[in-house]
């Protein structure tokens, strides 16, 4: 018989490991950690920058934590040390390179079932994010540049001819950073950034004010075509440029078909239904951090949400 879990939680980033710590530290024993990456926090892994500042209070958003745990300002590195120390420190049960594939309830008991494995849980918290479905431009990307054309930083190098388009914290920093190793542009369709912390605001000025990077601003992509093997980026303006690589840092999407397949409803404006507990129409069943943001989440949030969740399975009857 397949072993009956207290708590079963899907994806392994600040949500989910927020939500195995806390529940252990409630007094909480059986649950398992779920996820498909070959680590926890894999978009802290792959869209966070080498030495990247982690902001608690991320986009000037003042958070208080709530639960045990102390996260604090501090680097991608020190981040996940942190989580590493934490799933070490409370013996968390994890599943590693299991992607979950669908969530059902029948009988009272959730069945989990992953790329390798089924689970029975009597709650199941899914907090997988919105990173592992970057958001992509609505004109399309030639396949022969498939190498080129990224949406995170797994395949920068350096010397490179870059293009970052976005105008958002995550687009910014990229900028930033890669322009210490390579020639970067930073492309974002509106005039101004409005988006920006403070910190991202003037460091952004001050590298383009002393032209470590370019900015172009005001301009839309129209077209991307392979020039001999290289990016060829065709702007409203009526110019192009040919580049070594282009990134994409437009944000990511809900994945909502796989939220609506374990039946999770959606309102009129596309976002997953929830109440106040973070629990979804199917009791039992809750979300938590980005997915159940409506936008802007961050860590300490995703970090509230288990800590409420945890708290309020323990006060309903579902255990
Ligand atoms: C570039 C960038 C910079 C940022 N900087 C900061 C900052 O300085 N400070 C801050 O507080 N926030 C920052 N954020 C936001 C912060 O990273 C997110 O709010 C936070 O990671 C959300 O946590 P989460 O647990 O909801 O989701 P995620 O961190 O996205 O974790 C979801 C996890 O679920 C896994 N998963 C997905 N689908 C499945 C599945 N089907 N089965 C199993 N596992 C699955 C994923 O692999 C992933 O590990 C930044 C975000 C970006 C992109």
């Amino acid at each position: 018989m397949v072993q009956l879990y207290d708590l079963v939680i899907i994806g392994g980033g600040p949500g989910g490991i927020g939500a195995a710590v806390e529940a252990k530290a409630l007094g909480l024993q059986n649950i398992l950690m779920i996820e498909k990456g070959e680590n926890h926090s894999q978009t802290i892994r792959k869209f966070y920058k080498d030495n990247k500042r982690v902001d608690k209070n991320y986009k000037g958003q003042e958070i208080e934590l709530k639960g045990t745990i102390d996260f604090r300002d501090g680097t991608k590195e020190s981040t996940l040390n942190y989580f590493d120390s934490l799933l070490d420190k409370g013996e968390i049960d994890t599943a590693f390179n299991s992607e979950v594939e669908s969530i059902t309830k029948e009988n009272g008991q959730f069945y989990v079932v992953t790329s390798k494995a089924g689970y029975r849980a009597k709650n199941v918290i899914v907090a997988i994010g919105t990173m592992g479905k970057p958001n992509k431009p609505d004109y399309t990307l030639p396949i022969s540049l498939k190498e080129r054309i990224n949406f995170n930083l797994d395949k920068c190098s350096q010397k490179e001819k870059l293009l970052i388009v976005g105008g958002g914290n995550s687009a910014v920093e990229y900028a930033i950073e890669l322009s210490k190793t390579n020639n970067v542009t930073l492309n974002y369709r509106r005039e101004t950034f409005s988006r920006l912390n403070d910190i991202n605001l003037t460091l952004i000025n001050e590298y383009n004010g002393q032209e470590k990077l370019r900015l172009r601003l005001g301009m839309d992509i129209v077209s991307i075509e392979n020039e001999n093997g290289l990016v060829k980026v065709n702007f409203t303006d009526g110019y192009y440029t040919i580049y070594d690589r282009v990134i994409y840092a437009i944000g990511g999407t809900t994945p909502v078909d796989f939220l609506k397949k374990c039946g999770i409803t959606f309102d009129a404006e596309g976002k997953p239904e929830f109440d106040e507990h973070y629990e979804t129409k199917t009791k039992g069943l809750y979300l938590a951090g980005d997915i159940a943001v409506k936008s802007g989440g961050s860590i300490a949030i995703a970090l509230n949400h288990a800590h409420d969740i945890v708290t309020h399975i323990l006060t309903s009857s579902h255990m």
